[in-house]
């Protein structure tokens, strides 16, 4: 059993729980009997975050931390802590012990049956507010339905992913991350290790409203090409009834049926009007395909191969 895992935790001013939070994952990481690695990335941290990890790292080897200049946002944290890792598996965990570390276990056990990827689905949300549950709800189900690769619902980071998979992680640069849906986009063997989220166990959400945000557009524009190809089906829509309108005009002035001139009017405005969403539409192609370029993304991942060197 020669096998490492590591353990990434991004901390963003999180002095209240670090302690603890520390103690609870590496005696479970104990317990599950590899070697380990506890990786803290420090994203800026404005409290005593810093100083806990210190005095943490001072007396256990096992536990490794790397502190940025200023706060990155959480998905640039845990690709820090992804670079720095080692391990054969590496498992992506919050430090408010929401996700609880008594399901790294179960996980592991996933990995080791052949999951690439065993992902932690939440079954229930303790301690969150009616409004995060909901806005979380219909954010996910719509996400679905707007994005073409297969991200599983009501999942978040926690999850833990083998080497090769990370390997490729470490191949994606793009800034504006959403971790989830890139791990949706990689495909694989991802199996769902289900869960009930607990409350934070201290301290406030480090996710304001306008990081959550952020995060939610990052997941559609980064994953969905839908917003801008939605703009030139809307176009084609309006040139068509424009067009109808058009024909129907015309028919009824050669039958020398009167109608109102402004008629003529209103549709070269609809006409023109679907023209500009039309042409919006394909100016949005091209920028998609700008940005799909500019992501760099490998052009396909292998997951085995046979008789090849
Ligand atoms: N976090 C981070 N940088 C940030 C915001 C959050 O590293 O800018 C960390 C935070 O310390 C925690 C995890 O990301 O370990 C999830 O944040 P939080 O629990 O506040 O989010 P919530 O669970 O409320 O969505
Ligand atoms: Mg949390």
């Amino acid at each position: 059993m020669d096998k490492m895992l590591s353990l990434i935790v991004p901390v963003y001013n999180e002095e209240e729980v670090l302690q603890i939070s520390f103690e609870k994952m590496d005696a479970e990481m104990k317990k599950i009997g590899y070697p380990y690695e506890i990786i803290y990335v420090n994203d800026g941290s404005r409290d005593g975050s810093m100083s806990i990890l210190r005095k943490i790292a001072n007396k256990n080897p096992q536990v490794k931390v790397r502190s940025f200049s200023r706060n990155f946002g959480h998905q640039t944290a845990v690709t820090c802590g992804m670079d720095a890792a080692k391990g054969d598996a590496l498992i992506i965990i919050d430090v408010d012990l929401q996700d609880p570390p008594e399901v790294i276990e179960d996980m592991v056990k996933a990995w080791e049956n052949g999951a690439d990827i065993a992902y932690g689905k939440r079954l229930k949300r303790k301690g969150e507010t009616i409004f995060k549950k909901f806005t979380a709800f219909c954010y996910y189900r719509m996400l679905k339905a707007m994005s073409a690769n297969a991200i599983p619902l009501d999942t978040g980071d926690f999850r833990l992913i083998d080497r090769k998979v990370a390997d490729i992680f470490l191949k994606m640069r793009e800034h504006n991350r959403f971790l989830r849906g890139m791990s949706g986009w990689m495909g694989f063997e991802a199996v769902p290790v289900e869960y009930v989220r607990n409350e934070r166990y201290a301290g406030k959400t480090k996710y304001t409203l306008k990081k959550m945000l952020r995060l939610a557009m990052d997941g559609i524009i980064g994953f969905s090409d839908r917003p801008l190809t939605l703009c030139g089906g809307f176009g084609a829509l309006t040139l068509g009834i424009g067009g109808l309108g058009l024909i129907t005009l015309i028919i009824l002035a050669c039958c020398a049926v009167s109608f109102p001139a402004w008629l003529w009017a209103i549709d070269g405005m609809v006409i023109l009007q679907a023209m500009t969403f039309l042409f919006l539409g394909i100016q949005g192609s091209y920028m998609n395909r700008m940005y799909d370029e500019l992501k760099a993304r490998p052009l396909y991942i292998v997951a085995e191969d046979l008789n090849l060197d």
